[in-house]
């Protein structure tokens, strides 16, 4: 048995290293990813419960790796966060977004863009004037602009945060807390902070009509919002049954794959067209 054990932890070991191995061949590989220009955006539309229109859209950065193919984000961001990448590779994707928003607009269609911002860049010093500047160089109204941020990444150094998102919210920019549900959610803190939007997080989405836990979760947080006169988007919108609890039950904006995945520039036009009768 004792042979036994020690075969496990050698084996144990190997594999250990080898995850560390491959995780730093991964940040290696990251590092050079924008240079070699391997990423792109998707879109996916968010539609209002109350118009039925389509009124924005958040992209989603994804990374076709040479090797290995597409690498998921939840696989890369965390690492990006870890070595600092994530900040050259947040403003590439904050320029990317505006640059889709400035052209939709030039064609007709000035539709919201939702990005997603980490708290990592958050904490750069000089991010008001970097996504102030951003928007200037491609003429995007700030209101044109919604910032997703999460609230466990900015609960360390919450001054700071809250200063920073009070000086892009008064320059007209949406700020949208995403994950909502899944971290320290305070009402403390959500009073204080300049913030437009809820998002309920997908997990509790998915099992809305099965799971009563989740029920009662999506429900709270949708008289959250009407309390705090904050709009709620539910993400992960998979069925019509969930669209249509939600829009009964008072949530305003929903998002998912019921309605459309994540598109090409080119598809998400189409989708708009389409969508809207055109
Ligand atoms: P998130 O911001 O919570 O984004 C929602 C995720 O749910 C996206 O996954 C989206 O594709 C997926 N999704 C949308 N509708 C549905 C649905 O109906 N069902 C299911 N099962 N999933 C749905 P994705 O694109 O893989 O992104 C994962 C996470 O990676 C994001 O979670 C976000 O935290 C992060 N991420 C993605 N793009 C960026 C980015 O440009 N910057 C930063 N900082 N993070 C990003
Ligand atoms: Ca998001
Ligand atoms: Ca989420
Ligand atoms: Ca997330």
């Amino acid at each position: 048995a004792k042979a036994e054990a020690t075969n496990h932890s050698r084996f144990y070991i190997a594999s250990v290293d080898q995850e560390i191995r491959a995780r730093k061949q991964l940040e290696k590989d990251l590092s050079q990813a924008l240079r070699n220009h391997e990423f792109h955006l998707v879109y996916q539309p968010q539609i209002s419960l109350q118009s039925d229109r389509i009124i924005g859209a958040e992209a989603l950065i994804r990374w076709t790796h040479p090797e290995r193919g597409m690498v998921p984000p939840d696989e890369f961001i965390p690492l990006a966060e870890l070595n600092g990448t994530i900040v050259d590779i947040g403003q590439w994707v904050l320029d990317e977004a505006c640059r889709q928003a400035a052209s939709w607009a030039a064609a007709g269609m000035p539709l919201r863009i939702a990005v997603n911002l980490s708290a990592v860049q958050l904490r750069q010093p000089d991010i008001v004037g970097t996504i102030l500047a951003t928007l200037g160089r491609h003429e995007i109204p700030p209101g044109r602009l919604e910032l997703e941020v999460t609230e466990t990444g900015f609960m360390e150094n919450l001054e700071d945060a809250v200063e920073k998102l009070r000086q892009l919210n008064s320059a007209g920019i949406n700020i949208a807390v995403d994950d909502f549900g899944t971290g320290y959610s305070s009402l403390t803190y959500l009073k204080r902070m300049p913030v437009q939007h809820l998002k309920i997080d997908k997990q509790f989405v998915q099992d809305l009509l099965v799971n009563e836990d989740d029920t009662r979760i999506a429900n709270t947080i949708i008289d959250l919002g009407r309390s705090l006169n904050l709009a709620v988007i539910a993400e992960g919108v998979e069925t019509q049954e969930q669209e249509f609890y939600l829009r009964q039950r008072g949530c305003q904006i929903a998002q998912g794959y019921h309605f459309s995945r994540p598109l090409l520039p080119e598809a998400f036009v189409k989708f708009v067209e389409a969508f809207h009768g055109k």
